[in-house]
């Protein structure tokens, strides 16, 4: 009991901290809202190839590719392969974006066909750079080491893919960082919105679990209560972890899996749950126009990392961790 009250009292600290901004957050707010979000984003796409660029030897790096059992023949009894619409994860190179991060030096920045480095509004000490130092495909990944102010923050951002999209848009990433997500609000994955003002849909961590926050009113999935929390899971440090996601911009649903299993905190599907989606629907006919994808870190209250990515997908249906 002790440590249900002590969890609730840090929660609820937390609450107030978000709901209202405090000096962490105000800072946040000010920064963001004085941008033109758009002006430097937009910058972004003229530079991006088209979707077809994206190369993909990634299949070679894949043993499991098909998401097939090679003794059986069936599919895996992993959650990954088990949606009815795929059946079995996509081979890379038919993707509308994949990206391994072989193809180019480790030292200097991803495909510039593909990626283009954003720092929106402000620059500062973030920085990121193709790496050799860990990788969950090949040899290579992203790493990206991001500062603890908001202005700390650094993206590679893609536009071509997701405007090739219909409505639906399932992105596939693998994600390691190198310590547990803090208390304090931090982003790693953005997708700009237009139908949202052109604000962030936001996904990073908070309260120490992955959840999403809406940049426009910063609402969160799930909503930070205890009970919401609970919904949600904490990547283990040091290890990869695969991190998919769906969002039906037509319906205004979000669906979320990590290492194959979805993640019942992080699903809004138009049926308000208290604790977790209620919140987020709080704002009514939220259905998102995304306009890009940006893979990097940015710090609200302070928390530092060093995290990597590696074989980021996006596609029309779901792509699987295979
Ligand atoms: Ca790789």
């Amino acid at each position: 009991m002790h440590l249900t009250f002590r969890t609730s009292s840090i929660a609820a600290a937390l609450l107030g901290a978000c709901g209202e901004p405090d000096a962490g957050s105000a800072t946040d707010t000010a920064t963001t809202s004085a941008s033109a979000d758009t002006g430097p984003a937009s910058a972004d796409t003229g530079a991006t190839a088209p979707a077809t660029e994206t190369t993909a030897p990634d299949a070679t790096g894949d043993p499991q590719s098909t998401g097939l059992d090679p003794t059986t023949g069936a599919a895996t009894s992993d959650a990954t392969t088990s949606d009815a619409t795929t059946g079995a994860a996509a081979g890379c190179a038919d993707l509308p974006l994949c990206d391994d991060f072989e193809d180019v030096a480790a030292g200097g920045p991803p495909d510039p066909a593909v990626w283009t480095i954003a720092s929106p509004n402000c620059m500062g000490t973030g920085k990121l750079a193709v790496a050799d130092d860990q990788a969950h495909s090949g040899g290579q990944s992203l790493r990206v080491d991001g500062g603890g102010g908001y202005c700390d923050h650094v993206f590679i951002a893609n536009t071509a893919a997701i405007a090739g999209l219909g409505p639906v848009v399932h992105g596939r990433f693998w994600l390691r960082l190198e310590a547990a997500l803090g208390q304090g609000h931090v982003t790693f994955l953005t997708l700009r919105d237009a139908a949202d003002g052109g604000k962030d849909l936001r996904m990073g961590g908070q309260s120490q679990i992955l959840m999403y926050n809406r940049e426009s009113d910063d609402a969160t999935l799930p909503a930070l209560s205890p009970a919401g929390i609970a919904q949600s899971v904490a990547p283990t440090p040091m290890q990869w972890t695969c991190i998919e996601f769906s969002v039906d911009q037509s319906a205004g649903y979000v669906t979320t899996w990590v290492d194959g299993a979805e993640v019942p905190g992080l699903r809004v599907d138009g049926e308000p749950t208290p604790d977790l989606d209620q919140q987020w629907l709080n704002k009514p006919d939220w259905k998102p126009d995304l306009e890009d994808l940006k893979f990097g870190w940015e710090s609200y209250a302070g928390q530092t990392m060093t995290l990597y990515f590696d074989d980021i997908a996006l596609a029309g249906d779901r792509i699987g961790c295979g």
